[in-house]
Parts: C-alpha cells; structure tokens; sequence
C-alpha cells in the first residue's frame, strides 16, 4: 500500500524538528527527548533510535571547526591565554548544543526514509533455521 505522505528532504523537516513524514508534527518532547508519536499524521516515533549519532557527529564536526579556527586565530593574533579560553570554551559548547537538535532529527528522518532498523536474523525455510554456512561459528 502506497503511502499518502509524501517522502519530505530529510534536510528540512529537520532543520525544524518536525515529523520526517508529514513535517507537521514536532518530533521532540522536550530538548532531546523524542515523543512517542506525531502529533498531526499519528506516525509512532517507536523506530527512532539514533543512540549516539547525534553526539558523535556534533562533536565530531564542531570540534574540529572551532580548534581549527582557534588555531589559526592563536598563531595570528596571539591573544592572551584567558582570552582564548573565554572564546574557544563557549564557542565549543554553544555549538554542539545548537546542532544537537537538527542532528538528531536528521538522523531520525533518514532512518524513516531508509527504513532503517536493527538487524536481526532472517527465517530460511520451514523451521527458520539459518544454513549452517551462514552461521556463526561455534553455534
Ligand atoms: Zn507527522
């Protein structure tokens, strides 16, 4: 059955933290907190699990461009070292805290999108059992 909500850009449903289906709804019940399910299109929030992506790829990118910038900023202009701290320091938290959001709902939305989920094992034949060239060994 084909679905009736468009496939959105996973880019702007979640630079506004909405629902990755319809865009409507809000996907966050509080700051990071992922409601139970969109509140305009009823889509359960049950599959969204980014763990700790979000974290991963904030620190990740903000971390490199503020000491990268630092960097530079240190060796050209060599300002004080309490100066460097009362830059640097806000710049690194204010950052990730400013990019956690969309990041995650990014994910989420692409995990929509790309029907992402755990693995598990697949059924083969009658009795679901996997082949044993399949297996792991020392099952
Ligand atoms: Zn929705």
């Amino acid at each position: 059955m084909a679905s009736t909500h468009p496939i959105v850009s996973t880019i702007s449903a979640s630079m506004r933290c909405r629902c990755p289906r319809c865009r409507e709804g809000r996907l966050f019940n509080g700051f990071l907190t992922i409601d139970e399910r969109c509140e305009a299109c009823g889509l359960d929030y049950s599959f969204a699990d980014p763990a700790d992506g979000p974290a991963f790829f904030v620190m990740t990118g903000v971390s490199i461009i503020v000491i990268a910038s630092w960097a530079i900023w240190a060796v050209m202009a060599q300002p004080p070292v309490w100066a460097q701290f009362a830059v640097v320091m806000p710049a690194l938290i204010g950052g990730c805290l400013a990019c956690l959001r969309p990041v995650k709902a990014w994910l989420v939305a692409e995990q929509f999108v790309h029907k992402a989920e755990e693995g598990r094992w697949a059924s083969y034949g009658t009795h679901g059992q996997a082949p044993e060239r399949y297996k792991p060994r020392g099952w």
